[in-house]
């Protein structure tokens, strides 16, 4: 798993996400990343910031955020810069930082991350091309809020979708089917 970025914007996500005031108890909080749409999403209680980048990066990865902090006073030298994920471990040029992977498909007990994603960008989900109708509707089942922030249409297809090894769904007509290219 990686991703690849500016280094400007790597940088300037950390500074971002950074309080006034930077308590001890903050360094501690997790930092989520996670990429979406071409764009790489870094989170850390709840405040997070977008910056466009490439990879391959199904899911999330979690780490405490202070162990990002170091890299706003020795840069890195790459940019772009590469951010990968290897044996448990965020690797960034020499750094080796301990992280923990979430999956994509374990995204119900990331519900709040899973939701806050979007219900702040409800518009940017890449929808695909029914099979069945033919309406630009389909949606990414693990992309569904979760359950208690499903609208009618979602709620159908959540209920469809459950019993089936379907990966994305039609919003329209319900109809289930397994996308092979993710996103
Ligand atoms: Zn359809």
């Amino acid at each position: 798993m990686w991703i690849e970025l500016k280094r400007d914007d790597f940088l300037d996500a950390i500074n971002r996400l950074k309080p006034k005031r930077l308590l001890k108890s903050y360094a501690i909080l997790e930092l989520q990343i996670s990429f979406l749409n071409s764009e790489v999403i870094f989170c850390v209680n709840g405040a997070e910031t977008k910056k466009p980048a490439i990879g391959e990066w199904s899911g999330f990865v979690c780490l405490r955020y202070g162990l990002l902090l170091p890299f706003l006073k020795i840069k890195p030298q790459s940019d772009p810069l590469k951010i990968e994920y290897v044996d448990a471990k965020i690797k960034i040029e020499t750094a080796r930082l301990t992280a923990k992977w979430i999956q994509k498909s374990n995204l119900d007990t990331q519900a709040s991350i899973d939701a806050h994603l979007l219900s702040d960008q409800p518009d940017k989900i890449n929808l695909k091309f029914c099979p069945s109708c033919g309406k630009k509707k389909g949606m990414a089942i693990d992309l569904l809020p979760i359950k208690s922030k499903l609208d009618a249409e979602q709620l159908r297809l959540q209920m469809l979708a459950d019993n089936t090894n379907a990966n994305t769904g039609c919003l329209t007509c319900g109809y289930v089917w397994i996308e092979l290219v993710s996103n």
